[in-house]
């Protein structure tokens, strides 16, 4: 029996944030668009096991792959996890844009963008708007909190820097909504896009998919939009067998994955000169009607002249006793014990047997609050300011061809081959972290602001902190040449015509320590404007 057809002119796949942005600026246009979404408006975790494929890594576990994966209506935006006080009950992400040293190329294999952060800016305030109304204004002193006294950070090299926060029920809800009601706009749920088709000429000529049951389903267009997250845009590419000819074999597609491996460091110590209320900047909490948060950095000529990757530093108050041997010991004593030897656990109880007073004050003041993480705010309302902070670090990573998706052996409910991972945390790129942290504790020394007192140094070997990928960027990356990138500067991929790619899988490179959303919205947005210029209504290939 003949699979199902379905005409249109734009077939998006994928129902995230990528795919809705592009959708949604096209409602209006004279195109007719299908959004393909795998999975459902809510979880089905039958759905979900399709994200799932073998992991080889020393840092990540092994569910790595489907760790930060969603099939669902809004993608991976459903595991954001930000709030604060008051809790407004829906959940928030960070957006925070690249900074201009994060398109340029750098020693060790840090590859450049195309174009540098003045082309995206247009489409950074349009991305702003949609995701949430607010201006494109990431000055921190634009969102100072209204009780802090700024930190003494004048004339040395730390900068503070702003993340706005964005809410999930933009997409998934609201903007899902706008499509279903809007003209010649379509979304089918539960439909997963199995591959690409073109004809001899490489222009595309439409997707072949199938529903939950696996019950095929062609859809006919001529332009073809992967907007199927950081990962499997690149499967759907390798299973397409698409986009490798244009590179002259050089077998591109899935390879220079990059994350955001997030670690923390350590923890802050106030000197005594310090105000407190000077802290409350780094809270997570509301300006004005939006949520914002600041986190540190270096400044951007001293990352350039001593090769560094970007790293962020988010601080979280945390109880008095925080971050003391005691606490340490006993924080030892309570996590999993399975790997510990019976020497180390014995070593720990005698050092909280050793500070009673200290562990007393800790397990006081927990009992008392709320314990507070980096996506729960409202730490600086609490009675009696925070002096300790945790120091949770974001880093940047060199794209290498090592760290690669490819098509495995074992296969999903739809008969696809499932994604192999190979990735690691090079030790070159961690010992390029611990440089920025000891730059940073240094630079807090000097201006008086207080003693980074740090649990780990990187070198080591730590493994980050999530056990699998969150900000998948890289595995079909922009270059003009298509002999080093998959898609050209349009997200068109080399060597089809009507074939484009949205998500942070076109970042060429590892995009600084930015969290991806908000410059996969100004590149789908980029992306929808260059559709509605070029492609034309009607052209389905018959
Ligand atoms: C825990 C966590 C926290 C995060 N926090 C932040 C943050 O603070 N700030 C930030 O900027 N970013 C954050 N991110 C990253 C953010 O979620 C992603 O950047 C964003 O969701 C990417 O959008 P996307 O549409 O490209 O991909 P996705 O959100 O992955 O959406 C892809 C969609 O495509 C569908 N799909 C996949 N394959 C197919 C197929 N073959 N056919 C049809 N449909 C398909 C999927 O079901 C999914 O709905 C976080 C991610 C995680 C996991």
């Amino acid at each position: 029996m003949s699979a199902r057809t379905i005409e249109a002119d734009v077939c998006v796949v994928g129902g995230g944030p990528a795919g809705i942005a592009v959708a949604h600026e096209l409602i209006g246009s004279s195109l007719q668009v299908i959004v393909l979404e795998s999975g459902d408006a809510s979880f089905d975790a039958e759905l979900q096991d399709a994200s799932h494929g073998q992991v080889r890594s020393d840092a990540f576990g092994p569910d790595a792959l489907a760790f930060g994966r969603r099939r669902q209506m809004g993608g991976a935006s459903n595991l954001w996890l930000y709030r604060t006080i008051p809790d407004d009950g829906r959940r928030y992400a960070r957006s925070v844009p690249p900074e201009p040293i994060d398109f340029e190329g750098r020693p060790g294999g840090v590859s450049p963008w195309p174009f540098g952060m003045d082309e995206l800016r247009p489409y950074f305030e349009r991305a702003q708007r949609m995701w949430n109304a607010e201006a494109f204004d990431y000055d921190a002193s634009t969102w100072r909190s209204e009780v802090a006294s700024p930190l003494p950070t004048a004339g040395g090299h730390v900068r503070l820097r702003v993340a706005q926060h964005g809410s999930r029920e933009v997409f998934g809800e609201e903007y899902r909504n706008d499509l279903l009601r809007a003209d010649g706009m379509e979304i089918l749920t539960r439909t997963t896009a199995l591959s690409v088709s073109v004809d001899s000429g490489g222009r595309v000529t439409g997707v072949v998919a199938a529903d939950a049951g696996g019950v095929a389903l062609e859809i006919r267009a001529s332009t073809v939009v992967l907007a199927a997250g950081g990962l499997e845009n690149a499967q759907l590419l390798l299973a397409s067998r698409l986009g490798e000819a244009a590179s002259g074999g050089r077998d591109l597609i899935g390879r220079f994955l990059t994350d955001h491996p997030e670690i923390r460091i350590g923890y802050l110590e106030l000197e005594r000169g310090i105000d407190p209320y000077a802290m409350t900047d780094f809270d997570v909490r509301w300006v004005n009607g939006t949520m914002v948060s600041a986190f540190l950095t270096l400044d951007e000529d001293l990352k350039r002249t001593e090769g560094l990757l970007n790293v962020s530093a988010a601080l979280v108050g945390q109880p008095p006793g925080f971050g003391s041997e005691a606490h340490r010991a006993a924080h030892a004593i309570l996590s999993t014990p399975s790997h510990r030897s019976l020497l180390r656990l014995a070593g720990s109880v005698a050092g909280a047997a050793r500070r009673p007073r200290e562990l007393a004050t800790y397990a006081r003041s927990r009992l008392r609050g709320t314990p507070f993480r980096e996506f729960s705010g409202g730490w600086s309302q609490q009675p009696g300011l925070s002096r300790v902070f945790e120091v949770h670090i974001a880093a940047e990573q060199t794209p290498t061809a090592d760290n690669r998706l490819s098509l495995g052996t074992a296969t999903d409910r739809y008969g696809r081959r499932r994604l192999d991972l190979d990735w690691t945390w090079s030790a070159a790129d961690r010992a390029n972290v611990d440089r920025s942290v000891g730059l940073l504790e240094a630079e807090l020394a000097r201006a008086g602001i207080g003693q980074l007192r740090r649990w780990t140094v990187l070198g080591a070997g730590d493994p980050p902190r999530f056990s699998g990928v969150h900000h998948p960027m890289g595995s079909t990356r922009m270059d003009a040449d298509p002999s080093r990138g998959v898609v050209d500067a349009d997200c068109r991929v080399h060597g089809t015509d009507g074939l484009y790619v949205a998500g942070s899988s076109v970042f060429a490179n590892g995009h600084g320590y930015a969290n991806p959303t908000l410059t996969i919205l100004a590149l789908a947005i980029r992306l929808a404007d260059h559709l509605r210029r070029t492609r034309t209504s009607g052209a389905a290939t018959a």
